[in-house]
C-alpha cells in the first residue's frame, strides 16, 4: 500500500474535455487505509477533490493549490447471494467499462446496457449513470464511503443515496463529505432484458440474432455508441453536455405537434422527457462551430473542445445554446457535467 504523489499536474491530462490549468499536487491512493492516512495528514483547510476518469467534469483555467485525489484500480470481487443474485463489488478506482465486461463474461445481467460509458466506479453513484433505459441505481445494492467529517467509513443503502435522474445525495449534502471507496451491484443470472431501442433492434437484426445474449447486447450498445458518441481518446468531450428536459406531458405533446423531429418520451401521466439533443438539433445548432467549441456533428448533445478552449469561451457557447433553445421551445436546458471552480 502506498500513496503516490505527483506535483504540477496539468488538468488537461486527467479530463476527457482536456480543459483546465495546473494543480499543485495529485495523490493516487491504493486502499481505504491510504485514503484515511491521507486525510489524517492533511491540514483541515487544505482544498481537495476526488477525481475518477475526469469524464464528467470541466476543470477551471489557471493554477490551483487544490489536492486532486484519485484511486488506483483494484480487484473486483463477487458474493453469491442466492441462485438468482450475485453481488459484484467493485473498488472506486476500477474502470466502469471493465466492470461491465467482467459482469458480461461471468453471465451476470443488469449493467450490459451501460457498456462503454467512460469513467470509474466511484463516480457512477454521483450522477446515477444511465443509458438505454437503465440506470446504475436499478442494480445498486450498497456502497462504502469515507466520511471526512468523522474520519470513519460508512455504508450507504440504495435509499440512503436518494438517487434521481442524473442525481444523488452526493451532489447535495453528501458533496465534499463522502469519498466513495467501493460500490456493490446486485446482478442477476436471469435472461437479460434487451433495451427497447430501434438501434439495438436494428443491430441485432443485422447480425441475425433472435435471442440476444449478454454479450450480444453489450456488442450492440458498443456499436451504437461508437456511431453517436466521440471516442474520448480522439475527440475532447464530456459526452452529453446537457440533461434531457423533463416537462409537463401536455407541453411536450404541443411541442411535438409543432416540431415533429423532437424526441419526446412520456414518463408517466403528467410528465414527459424531451431529448436535449433533439432540442439543440431542431434549433439548427448541430455541427456548428463557435471558435474553440463545436456542437458535435453526429450528436447535438455533445460539445467538443476543438483545442485550447477556455472556461469563458465554453460559458459563452453554453449560454448561447441555452438561450436559443429557451427562445424557440420555452425549455431551459441544464448542463450535465460539473463546471468546477477551485
Ligand atoms: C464520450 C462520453 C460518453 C458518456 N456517456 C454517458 C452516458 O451514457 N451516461 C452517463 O450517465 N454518463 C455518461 N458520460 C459521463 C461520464 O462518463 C459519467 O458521468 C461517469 O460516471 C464519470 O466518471 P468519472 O470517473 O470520469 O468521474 P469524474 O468526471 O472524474 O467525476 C465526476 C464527479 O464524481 C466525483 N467523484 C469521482 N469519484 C468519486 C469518488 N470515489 N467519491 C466521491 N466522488 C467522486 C467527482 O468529484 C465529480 O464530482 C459520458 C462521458 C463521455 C466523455
Amino acid at each position: 500500500m502506498a500513496i503516490i504523489r505527483t506535483s504540477a499536474v496539468p488538468l488537461t491530462s486527467i479530463s476527457t474535455f482536456r480543459m483546465g490549468g495546473t494543480v499543485a499536487e495529485m495523490a493516487l491512493v491504493e486502499s481505504e487505509q491510504d485514503l484515511q492516512e491521507l486525510f489524517a495528514s492533511m491540514p483541515a483547510d487544505r482544498k481537495w477533490i476526488v477525481i475518477g476518469g475526469g469524464s464528467n467534469v470541466v476543470f477551471p483555467d489557471g493554477d490551483s493549490d487544490i489536492l486532486v485525489i484519485r484511486f488506483a484500480p483494484a480487484d473486483i470481487r463477487f458474493e453469491k447471494i442466492d441462485e438468482d443474485t450475485t453481488h459484484l463489488i467493485a473498488p472506486a478506482g476500477a474502470v466502469w467499462d471493465s466492470v461491465v465486461a467482467f459482469a458480461v463474461e461471468h453471465g451476470l445481467s443488469g449493467i450490459e446496457a451501460l457498456s462503454a460509458i467512460p469513467g470509474s466506479v466511484g463516480a457512477t453513484p454521483i450522477q446515477n449513470v444511465g443509458a438505454y433505459g437503465v440506470e446504475t441505481s436499478d442494480v445498486f445494492h450498497s456502497l462504502r464511503a469515507f466520511d471526512v467529517t468523522t474520519n470513519e467509513f460508512v455504508s450507504f443503502s440504495k435509499d440512503d443515496c436518494r438517487f434521481g435522474y442524473r442525481d444523488s445525495i452526493f451532489k447535495h449534502e453528501g458533496k465534499k463529505r463522502f469519498v466513495i471507496t467501493e460500490v456493490s451491484y446486485a446482478l442477476s443470472t436471469d435472461e437479460p432484458n434487451v433495451p427497447q431501442y430501434p438501434g439495438v433492434a436494428d443491430y441485432l437484426a443485422s447480425q441475425s440474432i433472435t435471442r440476444a445474449s449478454l454479450s450480444d447486447i453489450r456488442n450492440a450498445i458498443i456499436h451504437i455508441r461508437s456511431t453517436k458518441l466521440p471516442d474520448p481518446r480522439e475527440i475532447a468531450s464530456v459526452g452529453s453536455f446537457f440533461k434531457n428536459a423533463i416537462v409537463p406531458r401536455i407541453d411536450a405533446e404541443k411541442l411535438k405537434a409543432e416540431y415533429p423531429t423532437l424526441a419526446v418520451f412520456p414518463i408517466n401521466e403528467s410528465l414527459s422527457k424531451v431529448g436535449a439533443g433533439s432540442l439543440i438539433d431542431t434549433a439548427g445548432l448541430k455541427g456548428k462551430r463557435f471558435g474553440t467549441i463545436s456542437v458535435y456533428k453526429n450528436n447535438a448533445l455533445v460539445l467538443v473542445n476543438e483545442g485550447g478552449a477556455t472556461r469563458e469561451e465554453l460559458k459563452n457557447v453554453v449560454e448561447m445554446i441555452i438561450g436559443e433553445v429557451q427562445k424557440k421551445f420555452g425549455i431551459t436546458l441544464e448542463p450535465e457535467p460539473e463546471l468546477l471552480e477551485f
